[in-house]
């Protein structure tokens, strides 16, 4: 069965009915971009750029260090898009281990709100990203938005960073698009506050459904009460891509539910036509993409979305899969 995706590779990902999709690789260093181009990514949907700070006892990279970090990513990517999300801190990411203070840690200082807090470190970021926009095709993501102020802080830390950076004649792509995670419900029940002021929107399903659900992502003990399809979590994905879609922005989904074989036609017949996911899960979602008929699927979601009962939404979904 690898082999015969393998051999999928280079074959866009088209629907049956000539709708093209773009699959998106979710990655956490540069290397992975090797993995990334390997399974044939349309470019990096996700760059975790948390990663570059976690386990390193609270000591920050410097600007170049950064810089040096995402401008691989770039270059490796070759033309392809890089979208990097700024540093999303806190809860199940913690920057080190002393570290787990808050007593609901992911409802605390995390992401964005870390970010605004500590602008030193969100600018000297921000540089290193803009800085490596010089060198190919650039989106800056935005985790953990919900507010309108925070869209607003994050637009005006990104004009600063290009004042300093056009001060100090340092080269930058000044058309670099800025996006937005929708993964807090209330991001997803004010679209109109993204919509309006962003460039994209990206789906974090992970912590959308921890969020509507309230859920600890990380807790084994409610772990199974942890489900992408319950209908809440259904219509706030599906109200995101509808809205973004209507305001002619582009929406992808970056959370698990993007990599899930199970939920592609879901996701298809909501509209979605943007996926990241692990590059691990990218050739299979490809089969099922160039195995799908929109015109099939679509009512068939509609089913699935009118239904408020889980055993009637599962019913829905597999009878997707059988389209
Ligand atoms: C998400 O929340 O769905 C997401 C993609 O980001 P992370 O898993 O890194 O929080
Ligand atoms: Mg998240």
């Amino acid at each position: 069965a690898r082999k015969k995706l393998n051999k999928l590779k280079k074959t866009p990902a088209v629907t049956r009915d000539g709708t093209t999709i773009l699959l998106m690789a979710n990655i956490e260093l540069p290397d992975d971009c090797a993995t990334a181009l390997e399974a044939g990514a349309n470019g990096v949907g996700l760059f975790r750029s948390e990663f570059l700070f976690m386990g390193r006892n609270s000591k920050i990279p410097s600007e170049d260090e950064q810089f040096e970090q995402y401008k691989r990513a770039v270059v490796a990517m070759k033309g392809r898009p890089v979208t990097i999300r700024t540093l999303d801190i806190g809860a199940d990411k913690p920057l080190d281990q002393s570290e787990h203070t808050a007593l609901n840690p992911a409802l605390g200082l995390r992401a964005i709100r870390y970010c605004l807090a500590e602008p030193q470190i969100f600018l000297t970021q921000l540089r290193a990203i803009l800085r490596a926009s010089a060198f190919g095709k650039v989106r800056i993501l935005i985790p953990m938005l919900a507010h309108a102020f925070e869209i607003d802080q994050s637009l005006a830390m990104i004009a600063q960073a290009k004042a300093e950076l056009r001060e100090a004649d340092i080269k930058f792509d000044d058309a670099v698009e800025v996006g937005a995670m929708i993964e807090i419900p209330a991001a997803a029940l004010a679209l109109p506050m993204f919509v309006k002021r962003m460039d994209f929107l990206s789906i974090g399903t992970n912590d959308l459904i921890q969020y509507t659900l309230a859920i600890d992502r990380v807790d084994y003990e409610v772990a199974h009460l942890y489900n992408p399809l319950h209908p809440a979590v259904l219509q706030l994905i599906a109200m995101t891509i509808a809205a973004g879609h209507k305001a002619g922005i582009d929406v992808a989904v970056c959370g698990e539910m993007a990599g899930d074989v199970k939920l592609t036609r879901l996701l298809l017949g909501m509209g979605l036509r943007e996926f990241s996911m692990h590059p691990a899960q990218l050739l299979s979602v490809k089969q099922e993409i160039l195995n799908s008929d929109l015109a099939r699927i679509t009512p068939q979601t509609r089913k699935v979305m009118r239904a408020m009962e889980p055993a009637v939404i599962a019913e829905a979904v597999e009878q997707l899969q059988r389209l």
